[in-house]
């Protein structure tokens, strides 16, 4: 493979399948560069322990992609949140805001095998999968593989998470802080159905999240210490889900693990100091990381993948090149604030919710029932579960010309 492209993709997860297809679809020449190859298939009674809360904006996103349709989403319209050592509560519900549901929960294998589907359709984007980027070559406009290819582009992307090598590569810093705790995920069943509801209790070692599957399952997000974080993983499966019940308050019954499996994920708080460089962007996790206690984190990528595309396309229309530092930086002012924002305060809420400090109890819980009680601040905590009430790219507004 040895042209040029408009714009080199690193990491083909959620979102930089979705840019790349967006991309295209918007007419850029687009190569995308994965290092594990994408699974299509699995067994039907098979969970993926990775799921994502979904807004309406990524909805909206996946939708005009044309990659909804043919993913396995579960709405969910009632939301509760608790607090284990207190009196406070907050509940949501679609009904009250008008909106058929308060967002969906999907498995993110559904998400990147949809968005792979999608990408196969088009002979515009060319793929190169099995393989990392070993080098920044001429100046930062090529990347060299693993294998030694080297791959030219007006625009480098980074969308290879956490970890991001092309960050690595480029130089950019990196400002991050582990939260000593960590996600134990697994799948769960109750007897009495789900009732499209998401359940989050916050306990004092972190927040525990029920989020509705299909088939009357739960998704299980519980976020603990590392050692308790341990145990959790390692106990028998019927001793977790006695554990798992009696931490969820019995609010939904006696909950089973479907599959034994269960996984921890390390958290951490992390935003690279800068998300350009000339001929360079990060976005997604390789941009920032926070804290999934409100299941924000893939939303946010993708509505980043949505402005680069707003940016590139306005680029494109003044003859502007697309890796140019000034046309970059648009998309880093119209991204970097919000995604701060958000990530600030989910880092205030985890530190509000695992304090002990009496006065912070008080605070919180008082802060739950107001939540509760005044509507207008409702309504607001409503419209971010939404991804409403910020500035939308175009692939994130509703239109009559869903395509490809
Ligand atoms: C327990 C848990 C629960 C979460 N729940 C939610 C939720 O409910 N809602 C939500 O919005 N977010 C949630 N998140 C966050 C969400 O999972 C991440 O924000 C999201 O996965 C980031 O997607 P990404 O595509 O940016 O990066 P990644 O998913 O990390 O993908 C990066 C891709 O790049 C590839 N790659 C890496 N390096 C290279 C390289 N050198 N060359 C080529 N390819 C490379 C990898 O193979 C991978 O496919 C959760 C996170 C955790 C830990």
């Amino acid at each position: 493979m040895s042209e040029s492209f408009d714009i080199a993709i690193v990491g083909g997860s959620m979102v930089g399948a979705a840019l790349a297809l967006g991309a295209a679809r918007a007419g850029f020449r687009v190569v995308l560069i994965e290092r594990t190859k994408p699974v299509f298939h699995w067994p039907a009674d098979s969970h993926d322990l990775r799921v994502s809360a979904l807004t309406r904006a990524s909805e909206t996103i996946l939708r005009n992609l044309g990659t909804w349709a043919d993913m396995r989403v579960c709405a969910y319209e009632c939301m509760r949140v608790w607090d284990a050592r207190g009196f406070g509560e907050v509940a949501f519900d679609a009904a009250d805001i008008g909106e058929p549901n308060l967002g969906h929960v999907v498995e993110n294998r559904e998400i990147v095998a949809a968005l792979w589907r999608g990408i196969g359709q088009r002979s515009e984007i060319g793929v190169v999968i099995g393989q990392g980027v070993a080098a920044l070559e001429e100046d930062g406009s090529a990347l060299r593989l693993d294998d030694g290819r080297v791959l030219r582009a007006q625009l480098l992307v980074g969308a290879d998470g956490a970890r991001s090598r092309l960050r690595e590569l480029t130089g950019i810093g990196l400002i991050a802080r582990d939260y000593d705790q960590h996600a134990v995920v697994a799948t769960v069943r109750l007897a009495t159905g789900h009732r499209a509801t998401a359940w989050q209790r916050f306990l004092p070692e972190g927040p525990l999240a029920l989020l509705p599957l299909r088939d009357d399952l739960f998704s299980i997000v519980w976020s603990t210490t590392p050692v308790e974080a341990t145990t959790l993983v390692e106990v028998p499966p019927e001793d977790f889900a006695r554990r798992l019940t009696l931490a969820s308050e019995h609010c939904c019954g006696d909950l089973v693990l479907v599959d034994p499996q269960r996984v921890a994920f390390p958290l951490r708080l992390q935003r690279a100091t800068r998300y350009v460089h000339p001929g360079i962007a990060l976005l997604g996790d390789a941009a920032h990381v926070i804290h999934p206690l409100a299941g924000q984190g893939v939303n946010l990528g993708l509505l980043d993948a949505g402005v680069l595309l707003d940016v590139l396309g306005d680029a494109r229309s003044r003859g502007e090149p697309l890796g140019a530092l000034g046309v970059l930086r648009r998309y880093e002012r119209a991204r970097k604030g919000h995604n701060l924002a958000v990530q600030m305060t989910m880092d205030a809420f985890k530190h509000l919710f695992s304090n002990r400090n009496p006065a912070l109890y008080l605070a919180r819980n008082l802060g739950l029932g107001l939540a509760d009680r005044i509507v207008p601040l409702r309504r607001q905590f409503e419209r971010i579960a939404l991804g409403q009430g910020i500035e939308l790219p175009a692939l994130a507004q509703n239109r009559s010309d869903t395509c490809c």
